[in-house]
């Protein structure tokens, strides 16, 4: 049991515990408490805790207390598995050092200008947060001088295997002089991460934080079972009968995103979409409306979302079951930030039930079931929001004006004042009545999620896998070979394909099977069933510009396929079809 301790008692300087106190930070999270001490005496840490316990000031604060802000040169390197992330820990720094004369941080991530990114580094920041890819260019690049580093920390490391970086992340490792201290975090501790340990670390001093009630934030689950009216239209309802500052609404696929962005706008929510089509540029400036206020509900894809820390956010939707229950805590933990209160609601098709077991399993406990918001809340809540904006009209000041016209409408209808009033009502409702029709009868007929299925959303079925541990390869038994038309003399590289596939289909890379690279193509392994309008949409999909044209191999298939000359072909068609009627048993 960890004793109770203050940042003073941390030994912090002035400096950052002014910063804290502005940030609010009243006393430190458990794994700062622990990590904090054991960094400042200069051991090497191994974190692990789950997402929102406070990694970022674990391990920046007692570096920065080491840092020689006289010495423009890169003290301290952080790599981060996304931009997003890398940018967030940047701002965190920051933050904690705003009182340090002449400390500078910098995020160095793909996709920015090299030229910028020089310039920057120019500057001599102290501090420099990034991707593994950008960061292992610059090296290469001789670009980034390391040699005054004094702390290495791999933050989410195990998010970084997962996206295919982690040869990269080697690379830097053993690029980077000796005398450093190393920290490094992951939810996980899968055995390639271990091993980076092994080799890179020295005696490293364990920390490892349990998800308890008092880390874990405070929220309230429930799940609705798709029926009686599409995901589309109950969304609204569910957005209505909800108190919420901020929402944000997962879906799976980047077409889902701007779908169901489309419906919200046409509700009068002021959302917008956020997916990994969008230039950096513009997500940063989506965020930025979301935190300003300016937005209220993004739509997102798990991978355009991971990480995202919003403390306005107090609600999470997911319009779309995710594949695998680790992806579904990420997701839900994006509310409950900073120890707020959160709630997430969870759209289960009655077909992917099961993945709703798997969930339940991995979080301990069930999810409640909640019905649709029925017409009576609805119109409760629409009359009170309505009794309230007449109260307003009430108290305004300009009232007596309107008297006369009042006077006018009577004599010119010759109705008594009751009735004009009543008229009156029913013409201001507005956009949303304040007398809704009656409520769909609730009955899971096939047809309904038939019609549910075809409305956009395009799923891999079969995929019910939980134990997020052995992620490294499934049982092919589980999965399908699938071709792509693009290899080794096409400059494609597995993490290419990688990132390809997780970030068109949301599929978290970990259900992405063995990668085998050939001279003119590849082959991938995929979960089995892959829907027919999903491979469509991969037909499409290109990796480093060239279009991936994926089909369907099925072991003596190839040789025919290949004469084919990847034209789309009926035989794959027939075949997806039948796997499609057939899912796999749930493993636990
Ligand atoms: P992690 O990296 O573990 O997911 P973060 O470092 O992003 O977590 O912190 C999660 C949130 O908690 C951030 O909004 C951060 O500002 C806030 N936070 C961190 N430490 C404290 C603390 N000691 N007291 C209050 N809030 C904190
Ligand atoms: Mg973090």
């Amino acid at each position: 049991m960890t004793k109770e301790v203050s940042f003073i008692d941390l030994g912090l300087s002035e400096d950052i515990l002014n910063a804290l106190n502005d940030l609010g930070f009243s006393k430190p999270s458990p794994i700062q408490s622990e990590c904090i001490p054991l960094l400042l005496e200069g051991n090497d840490v191994l974190g692990m805790a789950q997402t929102g316990s406070g990694k970022t000031a674990a391990f920046s604060i007692p570096f920065l207390m080491n840092i020689d802000a006289s010495l423009k040169a890169p003290q301290l390197l952080v790599l981060a598995p996304t931009r997003e992330l890398a940018m967030q820990v940047a701002d965190a720094c920051s933050e904690y050092s705003k009182y340090m004369k002449g400390i500078k941080v910098l995020a160095l991530y793909g996709g920015q200008r090299y030229d910028v990114q020089l310039r920057a580094l120019k500057q001599g920041p102290q501090i420099v947060v990034g991707t593994p890819g950008r960061l292992l260019d610059h090296l290469n690049r001789k670009t980034l001088d390391l040699s005054n580093l004094k702390g290495l920390v791999l933050d989410e490391a195990d998010e970084m295997l997962r996206m295919g970086f982690i040869d990269d992340v080697e690379s830097i490792m053993a690029t980077i002089p000796e005398n450093h201290q190393t920290a490094l975090f992951s939810a996980t501790m899968p055995a390639p991460i271990r091993r980076i340990t092994k080799r890179f670390m020295h005696n490293p001093k364990e920390v490892q934080i349990k998800g308890t009630n008092q880390t874990a934030p405070d929220i309230d689950q429930s799940y609705w079972l798709v029926r009686g009216m599409r995901k589309n239209e109950a969304i609204v309802r569910f957005l209505e009968a909800e108190d919420f500052d901020a929402a944000i609404i997962f879906v799976r696929t980047k077409s889902a995103t701007l779908d169901v962005a489309e419906v919200l706008e046409k509700h009068g929510y002021s959302c917008a979409a956020l997916n990994g089509d969008m230039t950096q540029q513009l997500r940063e400036q989506t965020l930025d409306r979301l935190r300003n206020g300016r937005l209220d509900i993004l739509i997102a894809t798990d991978v355009a979302a991971r990480g995202l820390d919003v403390e306005r956010i107090s609600l999470v939707i997911n319009y779309d079951i995710t594949l695998d229950s680790e992806s579904y805590v990420h997701r839900i933990g994006r509310t409950g930030r900073a120890g707020r209160a959160g709630r997430a609601i969870l759209f289960v098709d009655s077909r992917e039930r099961r993945l709703l077991k798997n969930i339940e399993h991995t979080i301990k406990k069930p999810i409640p079931e909640v019905g649709l918001p029925s017409k009576e809340l609805l119109e409760k809540r629409r009359l009170a929001k309505f009794t309230e904006q007449v109260q307003k009209q009430l108290e305004s000041s300009d009232l007596d004006q309107y008297q006369n016209l009042l006077a006018k409408i009577q004599a010119d209808s010759g109705a008594g004042l009751e009735t004009i009033a009543t008229a009156l009502l029913k013409l201001a409702q507005g956009e949303r009545p304040l007398i809704l029709p009656p409520d769909p009868v609730f009955k899971p007929s096939r047809d309904t999620r038939d019609r549910d299925n075809r409305s956009g959303e395009r799923r891999l079925r079969g995929d019910n896998r939980e134990t997020p541990k052995r992620r490294e390869r499934r049982d092919v038994g589980d999965m399908d070979m699938y071709r792509i038309e693009l290899g080794k003399e096409n400059g494609v590289e597995v993490r290419h394909i990688v990132g390809a596939i997780a970030n068109e289909a949301d599929i978290s890379s970990r259900y992405i099977g063995n990668i085998k690279l050939y001279d003119t193509y590849s082959t991938v392994e995929l979960p089995k069933g892959m829907p027919k309008d999903m491979l469509k949409h991969f037909e499409k999909v290109r990796v480093l510009n060239q279009p991936m044209k994926m089909s369907l191999v099925n072991g003596t298939m190839s040789e025919s396929k290949r004469n084919r000359k990847g034209s789309k072909s009926d035989t794959s068609d027939k075949g997806f079809a039948k796997k499609r009627g057939r899912p796999s048993a749930p493993k636990f």
